[in-house]
């Protein structure tokens, strides 16, 4: 069967022109297609196409099966795609517009100790599709737009390169959701190999760098990916991103207390950051790591926080403390699935 939502719009006027059918009921499926509308509801495509449609082709959606609204207004969805399999996704309302934190893998392999998503690892990538598919019912639920995506939700999306850029390029496409490149963000774990490749695809969307720790020895500690691509190396990549693309990174750090949370910690950062990114401004959004039940990570309290973001401004190291939105309702991703997978018998 083909997957009719992931095809970019030449890719669907081939297909449509298999089917017999005239080429410009390509563009009008590509516009049903990307306001969520099921098949059954395009009320110009003639039903004989509508039947030919059912027979080769998938429109993959998701179901909801919980959905969660914390006293901010933020909503964490808990999604059901149609192998059976759990993701989620966060709606997020800003003063610039409403944010989708989408999920790209279902579980993830890459391990890192703090993070919920990847304790029961990776069962698989997720079809570009199943990326809008998370937009497009989180519009369908709130009744809003989504104007903003962050690829920040669980998996890791350069573990899933080919299907997150063509997930990229079908939001930016004006006929489907028209999301330009600066409102969207990508968050890596640290795959050198696929900044480097990103760095060559033209598209300028906001990367973020999951560095989380100063030193090899305290990141391998944490982050399994570290022994695979070691600081110099990762830093070597995103010196060649920002050169090649005038872009700047940002990193992520999340702060735990006792591992990478003092002052020498910040340090440690800014004299990395500096020698490593000559040139570039550099950014550190720090996150008070949200503890996990299953692992004994604690935050620092708000006064090592402080002391850490002064310390790098200091040093001439940007650093802001992200504004926690929806942890009344575990927004952060990977925990209602590991929730639901745990329940379930084995
Ligand atoms: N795979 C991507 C996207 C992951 S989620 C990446 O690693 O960047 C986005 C961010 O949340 C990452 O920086 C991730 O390290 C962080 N994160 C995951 N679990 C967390 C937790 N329990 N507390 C704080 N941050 C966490």
């Amino acid at each position: 069967m083909n997957d009719i939502l992931s095809m970019y719009p030449d890719e669907l006027t081939a297909f449509v022109l298999e089917l017999g059918e005239e080429k410009y009921r390509a563009k009008q499926l590509f516009y049903w297609l990307h306001r969520g509308v099921p098949l059954e509801r395009m009320s110009n495509i003639p039903n004989k196409m509508k039947e030919k449609l059912a027979g080769s082709a998938v429109i993959p959606s998701v179901t909801m099966e919980e959905k969660r609204v914390s006293s901010d207004g933020t909503v964490k969805y808990l999604f059901r795609c149609h192998d059976g399999e759990y993701i989620e996704s966060v709606f997020m309302r800003h003063d610039y517009g409403n944010t989708v934190c989408v999920s790209s893998q279902a579980g993830c392999r890459m391990g890192c100790r703090f993070c919920a998503s990847t304790l029961q690892g990776l069962s698989r990538s997720l079809a570009a599709s199943e990326m809008l598919s998370q937009i497009y019912a989180a519009q369908e639920d709130t009744g809003e737009r989504v104007t903003n995506v962050v690829i920040m939700g669980m998996g890791e999306p350069f573990d899933n390169y080919d299907n997150v850029i063509r997930f990229i390029r079908l939001l930016n496409n004006e006929q489907g959701l028209n999301i330009g490149c600066r409102r969207i963000s990508l968050s890596t774990c640290g795959l050198a190999d696929g900044i480097r490749r990103f760095a060559n695809e033209g598209l300028p969307v906001t990367l973020s760098v999951s560095l989380h720790a100063p030193t090899d020895e305290q990141r391998n500690a944490i982050m399994p990916v570290n022994r695979r691509y070691p600081i110099s190396v990762l830093l070597a990549a995103c010196r060649e991103y920002f050169e090649k693309t005038g872009r700047r990174i940002s990193f992520e750090y999340a702060l735990i207390d006792g591992q990478n949370n003092s002052e020498k910690d910040a340090q440690t950062l800014a004299a990395l950051l500096k020698s490593n990114l000559p040139g570039m401004a550099v950014h550190v959004n720090l996150i008070p790591v949200n503890p996990i039940k299953e692992r004994d990570f604690r935050r620092g309290d708000k006064k090592m926080t402080e002391k850490f973001v002064s310390e790098l401004e200091r040093l001439g190291v940007n650093a802001t403390v992200r504004r926690r939105l929806g942890a009344d309702i575990d927004a952060s991703c990977g925990q209602l699935r590991q929730r639901r997978i745990g329940e379930m018998p084995q």
